[in-house]
C-alpha cells in the first residue's frame, strides 16, 4: 500500500497537471456514474493529502475522496505538458516494495504514461478505457484513470471535514501542535508502539516500510507500549517520522539508513541498502550484525532487530 509520502506526491501531481483546469469527469466501470454527474465539468482548485487518504477539491464545494488502498492505482497521460510536468510524480511501485524510478516515467500508485509519439504536438485525447476504470478525469491536456481504490466517494466540505477528522495528525503537514497531539495519542494507550504507528486515527500516512524503520532508527521495542515511552521519547519519534518521511516526498522512494550505515557508496541509495530492517529478515543487522527478525503483529509483517530493539 503507498505510504503517506506518495500519496503526498500524488497530490501535488494533481495539483500540478490539473489545478485550474476545467475537468471532464467520468466513470466508465459505471460503480461511480452518480459521483462523477456530481463532478462532471467542474473547475479542479486544489489537490490535498491527509494520510493516505487524497482529496480533491472543486469549484462546486464539493470534493474527490481517494483511498488506495492495497490495490488502488492511478494512470495518467497526456501532450508533452502534461507529461513534463508530471516528472515529479510518485516512484515505481509494487504493493510495499518501493522501486528507483530509474529511467522510465514515475509509476506505481500512480502511473504515468506518455500518449503520442515524442516531439508530436497533437493531443487525442485518453485512450479506450482499458479495465475496470472507476473514475476518469479529463482536461485539455490529459487524463487521470483510477482503478482498484478502497474508498472513492464525493464529499461536502464537513464531510470531508469529518473525514480528516477522525484520522491523527500527518506528519507531512507542519500544524503546530502536532507533535503533542501525536504524543497525546500515543502516550495515553498501553497498546504496542509498533500497532499504534500503524493505526490512522494515531498517525496519519505511515504504513509497514516507515512503522519498521522508524522503530529501528529510534531503538524502540515494538512492543514497547505508547505509554511506556518517554515525553522525550515521543517527541524524538515524531520528529523522526517527519523527517524520514519529508525526505520520501522529496525522493519519490523510501531511503531511511544514513550512508555511514551503508556497505556502498552507490548513487542512487540501491534497493538493498535503503532500509534498516525492512524486508531484511535473515540478514545481519547493519549494526549489531544480529540476523533481522520477522514475525506477524496485528496481520502484519514486522521486521525489527532483536539485539538493537531488545
Ligand atoms: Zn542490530
Amino acid at each position: 500500500m503507498p505510504e503517506g509520502h506518495s500519496i503526498q506526491r500524488l497530490a501535488r501531481q494533481f495539483q500540478d497537471v490539473f489545478a485550474g483546469q476545467r475537468l471532464s469527469v467520468s466513470s466508465p466501470q459505471g460503480r461511480f456514474a452518480s459521483g462523477a454527474a456530481l463532478l462532471d465539468g467542474q473547475v479542479l482548485l486544489r489537490a490535498d493529502a491527509h494520510g493516505k487518504q487524497l482529496f480533491l477539491g472543486f469549484d462546486n464545494e464539493l470534493l474527490l475522496r481517494v483511498h488506495l488502498g492495497l490495490y488502488g492505482a492511478w494512470d495518467f497521460g497526456g501532450d508533452e505538458t502534461f507529461a513534463g510536468a508530471s516528472s515529479i510524480g510518485a516512484p515505481r511501485r509494487i504493493g510495499e516494495r518501493e522501486i528507483p524510478a530509474a529511467g522510465a516515467g514515475p509509476v506505481g500508485g500512480s502511473r504515468i504514461e506518455s500518449s503520442g509519439a515524442p516531439g508530436s504536438l497533437g493531443y487525442a485525447g485518453p485512450p479506450e478505457p482499458r479495465g475496470a476504470v472507476r473514475v476518469r478525469l479529463v482536461s485539455g491536456h490529459g487524463w487521470a484513470d483510477l482503478r482498484g481504490p478502497t474508498a472513492c466517494e464525493v464529499l461536502t466540505p464537513a464531510e470531508a471535514a469529518t473525514a480528516v477528522g477522525k484520522l491523527g495528525p500527518d506528519p507531512l503537514h507542519s500544524h503546530s501542535g502536532d507533535a503533542a497531539e501525536f504524543s497525546r495519542r500515543v502516550g495515553a494507550s498501553r497498546t504496542a508502539v509498533a500497532l499504534l504507528l500503524m493505526n490512522q486515527q494515531v498517525l496519519a500516512g505511515v504504513g509497514n516500510v516507515y512503522r519498521a524503520e522508524v522503530l529501528f532508527r529510534q531503538r524502540l521495542n515494538p512492543w514497547l507500549p505508547g505509554s511506556a515511552l518517554s515525553p522525550e521519547g515521543l517527541a524524538a519519534l515524531w520528529l523522526d517520522i517527519v523527517s524520514v518521511m519529508s525526505d520520501g516526498v522529496r525522493d519519490g522512494r523510501i531511503i531511511t539508513t544514513s550512508p555511514v550505515d551503508r556497505a556502498s557508496p552507490a548513487t542512487p541509495v540501491p534497493v538493498g541498502e535503503a532500509h534498516y530492517v525492512y524486508k531484511r529478515e535473515g540478514l545481519p543487522c547493519r549494526i549489531c550484525g544480529t540476523e533481522i527478525a520477522l514475525v506477524e503483529l496485528g496481520g502484519r509483517k514486522l521486521y525489527w532487530c532483536p539485539r538493537c530493539q531488545e
